[in-house]
């Protein structure tokens, strides 16, 4: 997906983290241009033009108000592994995404649920060899705060087509 342009909530932070609120340079273009958010910064060396306007791409725009979400952090697949840094929480071994499974700590035949608290990293072996049994993981599983998720995300910042999103990523 191509992002261009780092989309704040109205307090200054990302809209959202995981995954993390960035837009289209046209969406960004078209929503400076109804004037609905804040251009906070612009592209350098990065103007459009067409027959009537010219203008720089923003690369972060700011909400003018503040929405409260519920939760920053949105349950899924890739980011239950980003939570476990890609470690099986059986042998706590790192693997490759497409080696790893979801296994639920409290199995779902016994009510076990698809949630923060009940769901793990696991290896393929481990999740074999786990099957309903009443293994615990090394680590609790616990939703996820802020702070894990900046350090998950610490690993695509290179991905970043301006250095001054860290600024409003990676604050504290
Ligand atoms: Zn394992």
């Amino acid at each position: 997906m191509s992002q261009d342009c780092l989309l704040l909530n109205g307090n200054g932070r990302p809209l959202s983290y995981l995954p993390l609120s960035v837009i289209t340079w046209k969406t960004a273009i078209k929503l400076s241009i109804i004037r609905s958010v804040i251009v906070i910064k612009e592209h350098k060396d990065w103007v459009v033009r067409s027959p009537s306007i010219e203008m720089k791409v923003p690369s972060i725009l700011m909400l003018q108000s503040y929405h409260p979400f519920h939760s920053y952090v949105k349950f899924s697949r890739s980011n239950v592994f980003l939570r476990d840094l890609y470690t099986c929480q059986y042998c706590f071994d790192v693997f490759e995404k497409k080696d790893l499974t979801l296994d639920h700590v409290v199995p779902k035949c016994k009510k076990g649920g698809t949630t923060w608290n009940n769901v793990v990293t696991a290896c393929k072996t481990c999740n074999i060899q786990k099957g309903d049994r009443d293994i615990r993981p090394k680590v609790e599983p616990i939703k996820p705060s802020l702070s894990r998720l900046i350090q998950g995300h610490q690993i695509s910042k290179i991905n970043f087509p301006d250095r001054e999103w860290d600024k409003y990523i990676f604050q504290s």
